[in-house]
């Protein structure tokens, strides 16, 4: 491991001279030791195993690549850890989601295609069809699931599957 973060930490050098290009490498190292830290104890996994996951998925240069937005801090306490998006959707073969917002079952695990409708934040005071996103500012309010994909080494924030929650009412809602 320790021979990957000096080949990157000379990459960072080498981008740009002198005292910047050392400070890049001094960031780089950094931040890559804090993410795989907490990565590692989120999912289980060596560092090792997740530096050379990233690793395997960067095809542009270690400064862009090892960002906040690419490796966002892990900070839910249970991650579902799947081998890939398939394996995912085999544990979870309903392919029904709950949104976080409207309550109804989106066929997304993303983006809310419940069709019901409700007054949008930030919207008009008229009730609009639900179109949350897991992606969105305010994510899935600690209501949705995270899931670690082995195959690309990444977080995903998704709407909780139906499968997880032990009460279905006869609206076919989650409350
Ligand atoms: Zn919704």
């Amino acid at each position: 491991m320790e021979q990957i973060i000096e080949k990157l930490k000379q990459t960072a050098r080498d981008s740009w001279k002198g005292e910047t290009g050392e400070e890049r490498a001094k960031h780089l190292e950094s931040f890559l030791r804090t993410k795989l830290k907490n990565y590692s104890e989120k999912t289980g996994l060596s560092e090792l195993e997740i530096l050379k996951g990233w690793e395997e998925q960067r095809t542009y240069s270690a400064i862009n690549f090892y960002q906040e937005s690419n490796q966002p801090e892990i900070k839910a306490d249970k991650v579902i850890i799947a081998e890939s998006s398939e394996d995912f959707f085999k544990k979870f073969p309903s392919r029904k989601w709950i949104c976080p917002n409207c309550k109804g079952i989106s066929k997304d695990p993303f983006l809310c295609d419940s069709g019901i409708k409700l007054k949008l934040i930030n919207g008009s005071n008229k009730k609009e069809i639900c179109n949350w996103s897991a992606g969105g500012l305010f994510g899935t309010f600690g209501e949705g699931v995270h899931v670690f994909l082995k195959d690309k080494m990444k977080l995903v924030g998704i709407f909780k599957p139906i499968e997880l929650i032990r009460k279905i009412n006869e609206r076919g809602t989650g409350k």
